[in-house]
């Protein structure tokens, strides 16, 4: 059924074939309904330093690291770079207030879809620029049996994180595989460049307030309006990467 996103992403990135071993999950918006959390705390944290985001911006940066986002905002409402003092100043308030926020929900159709890749025999593996800790703690006891910690790339082990491949050519060398041989699972745009850069078949899911054409500018090969909707997609898809 995705045999003609199939044909244009082995064109694109000149591989003969593909032969699926691992889905590399991120996490926020992907896993977690966390991004409203994330949104709210990034345009408060940044309103009590001076900062302007707007929400929708919050979404648009999702992915880089803390001191990259606060540095692009300081550049910008500053004109200058934001110091190491101010970027963890920041980045701690803005820590603070995520943690207060109420619990994230896991993100509907998340749990399903990630049983069913293990069941099929394929690696899940988790890519996300997110340190926190709250959440990769949670991750075990929300989907028990899922992840294995060697098979997590998290913002301890990036230096530059999305939208450089980096995190994701981290992601596929804990997993042993080859870009032709895994997928990759995103909701931001700068994931889906990241996915997109590290030569993986990238699969967006629109989870938040973007419009679909972001996400498909930013270098999606195919993409779903939900994780419900990926999971129910999920044979074809299967049988397809195969
Ligand atoms: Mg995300």
């Amino acid at each position: 059924m995705f045999e003609e996103e199939r044909r244009k992403y082995l064109q694109k990135h000149g591989f003969e074939a593909m032969r699926l071993k691992a889905v590399l999950f991120d996490m926020d918006g992907v896993l977690f309904d966390s991004m409203p959390n994330h949104a709210y705390s990034w345009t408060h944290a940044m309103g009590r330093f001076g900062l302007h985001i707007t929400s929708e911006e919050a979404y648009m940066h999702e992915g880089r690291t803390g001191g990259g986002t606060i540095n692009l905002l300081a550049r910008r409402d500053w004109g200058r770079d934001a110091t190491e003092e101010e970027k963890r100043m920041i980045y701690q308030t803005k820590s603070e207030l995520f943690s207060r926020c109420p619990e994230a929900p896991q993100m509907p159709g998340a749990y399903e879809l990630l049983k069913k890749v293990k069941a099929d025999g394929i690696i899940p593996v988790l890519v996300t620029g997110s340190g926190q800790l709250t959440l990769l703690e949670r991750l075990n006891r929300s989907f028990p049996d899922i992840f294995h910690k060697e098979l997590m790339v998290t913002s301890f082990d990036v230096k530059y994180g999305k939208p450089n491949p980096e995190p994701y050519l981290i992601g596929l060398q804990k997993a042993g595989i080859a870009p032709n041989e895994g997928l990759v699972v995103e909701n931001a745009p700068l994931g889906v460049q990241a996915g997109s850069a590290a030569n993986i078949f990238t699969i967006a899911v629109n989870t938040g307030p973007l419009p679909d054409q972001v996400l498909l500018d930013a270098g999606a090969d195919l993409l779903f309006p939900s994780m419900n909707s990926l999971c129910e997609h999920w044979d074809e898809i299967r049988d397809t990467f195969l």
